[in-house]
């Protein structure tokens, strides 16, 4: 290769080709990787932690958008698996290039091969920011996105991590917490974890709400609410410019004063299924595709 810097180019020009919407770089924090990963279930010897493949020197995030209509309007419907899959392929694909340049690479790619913690590998890629729901947002596409890691030894110019204001925005915003059904959301300041500090979630109250009324498509509704994940159009540009340039934090309450009552959501409890005290409520109108009612008796 001829140069680390011109290495990054071409593989982010390549990712993009390959259909991925983010891309971003990084040396891999051996931190970052499982001890005893999911992947190793049925293997020998899996109570001994994995030692980090020594080719494992870099990590190239790619990641794709979840389609935006059903995402706003109804947890139970997978978005993931449409976004996981695009991100799959552009991971698979890209590891196919990097060995063809001669050097080793690995996908984690969702569903049976992820080795790795994405969302803090994403954040020193420099794709975005971890929110307080943990979930990672991005400039581009606040946190609607999947994403997969190729880890690899091909020389690359690594990325910085980026600052769009979200930890500040955090601070004073709730929204995530306040709509979380499952209460899984912390409202509180950040903890330490293993000696980062992050806000924390409780995975097992989250993951016991997906079971018992989504089913294991997952809920993602602290992602529909979340005022980044909106479009990138001119107003949202704006308002993103605007917070991350106001160290007072006044622009941060205004417009999170403005999510809370432009784009009210029903009480958290509506969420569950009726056997459950919910009415299988939407946050927003679904899309007239996921309205069965509509063409079916029910
Ligand atoms: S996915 Fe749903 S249950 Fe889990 S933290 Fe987000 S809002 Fe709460
Ligand atoms: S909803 Fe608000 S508090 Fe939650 S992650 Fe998004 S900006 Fe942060």
């Amino acid at each position: 290769m001829k140069s680390p810097e011109l290495t990054a180019e071409l593989i982010k020009k390549i990712a993009h080709e390959l259909g991925s919407t983010l891309v971003g770089i990084t040396r891999l924090n051996p931190d970052w990787v499982y001890l005893h990963p999911l992947t190793r279930r049925g293997f020998e010897n899996v109570d001994e932690p994995l030692e980090v493949p020594k080719h494992w020197e870099y990590a190239i995030v790619v990641g794709t958008p979840m389609s935006w209509d059903p995402l706003y309007a109804n947890p139970n419907y997978g978005t993931s698996m449409d976004a996981y899959a695009r991100s799959r392929i552009v991971a698979a694909r890209l590891v196919a290039f990097i060995k063809k340049l001669g050097y080793a690479a690995r996908p984690h790619i969702p569903g049976n091969s992820y080795d790795l913690m994405v969302p803090p590998i994403c954040v020193d890629a420099g794709i975005g920011e971890q929110g307080r729901h943990s979930v990672v947002i991005t400039p581009e596409l606040g946190c609607n996105f999947r994403p997969a890691v190729v880890t690899t030894n091909l020389p690359v110019k690594p990325d910085k991590p980026i600052d769009i204001g979200v930890q500040d925005f955090c601070k004073h915003c709730k929204i995530c917490a306040e709509n979380c059904p499952a209460g899984a959301i912390a409202t509180g300041e950040k903890v330490e974890v293993r000696g980062y500090r992050r806000y924390h979630l409780n995975a097992a109250k989250c993951n016991n709400f997906w079971n018992s009324t989504l089913g294991s498509m997952g809920c993602r509704l602290c992602i529909a609410v979340c005022p980044y994940t909106r479009k990138a159009n001119w107003l949202h540009k704006t308002a993103l410019k605007v917070t991350t340039n106001d160290p007072t934090g006044l622009s941060d309450r205004v417009l999170t004063g403005l999510q809370d009552s432009l784009y009210p959501g029903p009480d958290p409890q509506s969420y569950y299924i009726p056997s459950l005290g919910g009415e299988n409520a939407s946050y927003r109108e679904p899309p007239w595709w996921l309205k069965t009612e509509d063409f079916v008796d029910m």
